[in-house]
């Protein structure tokens, strides 16, 4: 590994690049008086900020350390329609009008970074089209009654693919069946993080890094955040500090489960990943922990393995190898240039954190692995919230801010973890030919819903309802949610 190693973006291979991370931005140095404080330089904060400053407002950012250094800019890049909670579960909750409302408004998060891409020209963040999610077990007419749900209902375009159709476009012979997403996309979420900094600043907000919020006093119509070297008077304030608030604020730091995952990006794999991987959009193993896609003409960049509490990303590397040899065997153990790791925050609820907590104070959080289109969406939605009274945010108050457990919430996450591993690992394929098997002789059968054995070992395995085997599912497959069969990973 020849990765280099910056001090705040890591051996992050999207750091690389010439003029990433930009010029390091100035430090508060004197106090200052704004319409809105936002305390946060990841997506989530850019976003408001920018929109905010297009709006006319006057907006300083505060960032402890420098934009997009963690989770922002770290990540694989994904940009999916929907949230990192099954859709059952969100209608469970808010019922299936707000559930459909709230799908599209993570749609149009999608489409809000598409657009941004164009409108601000970011071609750094070089969008590729296309999202697939394959099977690793046969899931035929279950998949293909999903896909006909997103379109009618949810207004997500998805395909069905067949078998055939998925493996010529990935040779592996552990996938089936799979959706197609044709309007998700990938990016370099650095130089969109970039991108959307400088938009914001163009519009007049003030940015500033190595300046972290220390104390805020939410009291009275304008509101303080004391820094180091400086404060800043605003009417609203905007917390998007994803898992790093502990210092300033650690009861909202508390309700969000730190989560680690781990990429790494191969050297160049010439003919090899050309014969394997014939698919330029972005995959991920419906229930698997592997996302990946092709970067830089013929690198893989993979990013798999989930863990709560952080762990060595080089020893990681490894694992990750091994992932890429046992799902294209012609690959074998690809060398690996860059290995890294990032946190995200996930809730309870595996919603997001959006909306008002009291006059002028805002929260944006707990986009969990599933960031990129929501924390757009959530930017949005406050900025439309503060500018224009737009009460589209209330669609998120079912889902409160929650204690997600402190440590022992951790060990039981990663507990659960190892079990969802295992499920992906050893219990689905098992059910899954447990299931196969009747279907051949009698269809009735195997798809009866009443048929118990199945429906009590799913049950068991998954410690849901056994309604169905994809029924605890975020879909599409949310990217490494501890809670989210879609990325369940081993003791590591
Ligand atoms: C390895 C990995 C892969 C992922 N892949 C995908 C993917 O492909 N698709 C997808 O949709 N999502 C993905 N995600 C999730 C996504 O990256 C996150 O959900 C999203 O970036 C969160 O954005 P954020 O702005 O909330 O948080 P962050 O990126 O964590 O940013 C918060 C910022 O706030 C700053 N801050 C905190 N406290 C203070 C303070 N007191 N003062 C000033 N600044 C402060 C921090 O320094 C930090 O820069 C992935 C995440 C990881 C880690």
């Amino acid at each position: 590994m020849d990765a280099v190693n910056d001090p705040v973006y890591g051996a992050n291979w999207y750091a690389t690049a010439a003029g990433a991370q930009g010029l390091p931005r100035r430090t508060l140095t004197r106090d200052i008086d704004v319409d809105v404080c936002v305390v946060g330089g990841g997506l989530a904060g850019l976003t408001t900020a920018r929109e905010l400053a297009r709006r006319g407002w006057s907006v300083a950012l505060l960032e402890a350390r420098r934009i997009a250094w963690n989770a922002s800019g770290r990540n694989a890049g994904f940009v999916l329609p929907g949230f990192n909670q099954a859709r059952e579960r969100i209608v469970e909750r808010v019922g299936r009008d707000q559930a459909r409302e709230i799908w599209l408004l993570a749609e149009e998060g999608m489409n809000y970074v598409r657009r941004a891409i164009r409108t601000d020209r970011i071609r750094a963040a070089d969008p590729k089209p296309g999202w697939l999610e394959v099977e690793a077990v046969e899931a035929g007419a279950e998949l293909a009654q999903q896909a006909e749900e997103l379109n009618t209902v949810y207004g997500t375009r998805a395909e069905f693919w067949p078998t055939d159709q998925v493996r010529a476009a990935l040779n592996s012979r552990r996938y089936h069946q799979a959706i197609y997403y044709p309007r998700a996309f990938h990016i370099d979420p650095l130089a969109y993080a970039s991108g959307l900094a400088a938009a914001a600043e163009a519009a007049g907000a003030a940015i500033y890094e190595q300046t972290p919020a220390v104390a805020i006093d939410f009291d009275g119509i304008r509101k303080r955040v004391t820094t180091p070297q400086g404060r800043v008077r605003a009417e609203h304030i905007v917390l998007a500090g994803g898992t790093h608030m502990s210092g300033v604020l650690p009861s909202l730091e508390a309700t969000l489960r730190p989560i680690w995952s781990y990429v790494v990006v191969t050297e160049p794999l010439g003919a090899a990943l050309a014969e394997a991987v014939r698919f330029s959009g972005a995959v991920s193993e419906a229930e698997g922990s592997n996302h990946y896609r092709i970067v830089d003409g013929d690198r893989l960049l993979w990013c798999a393995r989930i863990t709560t509490w952080e762990r060595n990303a080089s020893r990681f590397a490894a694992k990750l190898q091994g992932e890429i040899a046992r799902t294209f065997p012609q690959i074998g153990r690809p060398p690996i240039a860059h290995a890294w790791s990032g946190v995200f925050g996930n809730t309870i609820h595996r919603m997001p954190q959006i909306g008002c907590l009291r006059p002028g104070v805002w929260v944006a959080n707990g986009f969990s692995g599933h960031g990129l289109n929501t924390s757009a969406m959530a930017g949005n939605l406050i900025a439309a919230g503060i500018a224009a009274r737009d009460d589209r945010w209330r669609l998120f108050v079912p889902f409160e801010l929650i204690w997600a457990g402190g440590r022992a919430g951790q060990a039981a996450t990663q507990a659960y973890i190892w079990s969802r591993r295992f499920r992906a690992r050893v219990a689905r394929p098992v059910l899954a030919m447990f299931r196969a098997a009747p279907a051949a002789d009698d269809h009735e059968v195997a798809g009866d819903p009443q048929d118990t054995s199945i429906a009590a070992a799913e049950a068991a395995l998954s410690g849901g309802s056994g309604r169905n085997r994809r029924g605890r599912k975020a879909t599409p497959a949310a990217l490494n949610d501890s809670v989210n069969p879609a990325v369940a990973d081993g003791p590591v």
